[in-house]
């Protein structure tokens, strides 16, 4: 082949590339040929190479735009959650859903307690490894899901706004229970929770024991009815003990007690 004609195959190729859009490929594509001269590489491991680059691209893009989509509000991941300062939280179940089985029979997860155990973190941390594992996850709380349906219902995007709390594999509703839910909040809720049921995991975290979840809800048939489908398939964490934050801010004012004590001890 002349020279010539090599050159025109080339503009030919970054034309294929550019026009299939394999940008990672385009921009590889010099380094590729030039490696396959040095290294010697037969025509198969030289595409080998070439379409690996893109791949590994085209696999970042997607993680990051899971990551993006995914909304979580903390980087926590459950290497960081301390099981020793939290007897009440069953290690091995954790563990056990850190392989991400639950998503596929769309078990539930609630974490049940107070302020400051950890339930946020949890769910969070599940969040983090299923949005790793590639399944599309995402994060709000119960506030912002009653305030976007309600934009919804005003602006008539209300079946799209179902669908958007339809599509994750993965969704995480925190803090229920917090707030009291005004009917059409409550209403909202429950659609996203029937029409999840048995077909996608929610992660729900909320303050209030299953005994006063009447309470949210202006009528209790829809509470019990919400209950029905979130309980049927699900692992329950009712997490007590005290509050991490206090026990940590508890460890700090000793800190400090010790260090104003120290000179007089002495
Ligand atoms: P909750 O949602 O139950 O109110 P969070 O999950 O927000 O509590 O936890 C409160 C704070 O304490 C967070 O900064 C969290 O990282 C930390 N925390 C709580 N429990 C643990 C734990 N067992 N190990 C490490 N950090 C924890
Ligand atoms: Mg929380």
């Amino acid at each position: 082949m002349s020279t010539t004609s090599e050159g025109s195959v080339y503009q030919a190729l970054r034309g294929h590339l550019a026009t299939l859009r394999l940008a990672a490929a385009a921009e590889a594509l010099p380094g590729v040929l030039e490696a396959a001269r040095a290294e010697n590489l037969g025509h198969t491991a030289m595409l080998e190479r070439l379409l690996g680059i893109e791949v590994t691209a085209t696999e970042a893009r997607r993680r990051a735009s899971l990551e993006r989509f995914a909304s979580l509000p903390a980087p926590w991941r459950l290497a960081d959650f301390d099981f020793d300062a939290q007897p009440s939280v069953d290690r091995s179940l954790v563990n056990e859903l850190g392989t991400l089985r639950f998503l596929e029979d769309a078990t539930n997860l609630l974490f049940i307690g107070p302020p400051g155990v950890g339930k946020t973190m949890l769910a969070v941390a599940l969040g983090r490894a299923a949005v790793e594992a590639g399944y599309r996850t995402y994060y709000t709380t119960a506030a912002e899901l009653a305030a976007r349906c309600h934009r919804a219902a005003i602006e008539g995007r209300w079946a799209t706004t179902m669908r958007f709390y339809a599509g994750p594999r993965l969704l995480i509703i925190d803090e229920v229970g917090y707030l009291p839910l005004p009917a059409e909040a409550a209403a909202a809720l429950f659609q996203v929770v029937s029409q999840r049921y048995l077909r996608g995991s929610i992660a729900l975290t909320t303050n209030l024991g299953i005994a006063s979840w009447g309470r949210i809800f202006d009528d209790p048939t829809v509470a019990a009815a919400m209950l029905d489908r979130l309980l049927h398939r699900s692992v329950v964490f009712n997490i007590d003990g005290d509050s991490y934050r206090m026990r940590a801010h508890r460890a700090r004012a000793e800190q400090v007690r010790k260090g104003v004590m120290a000179p007089s001890s002495r």
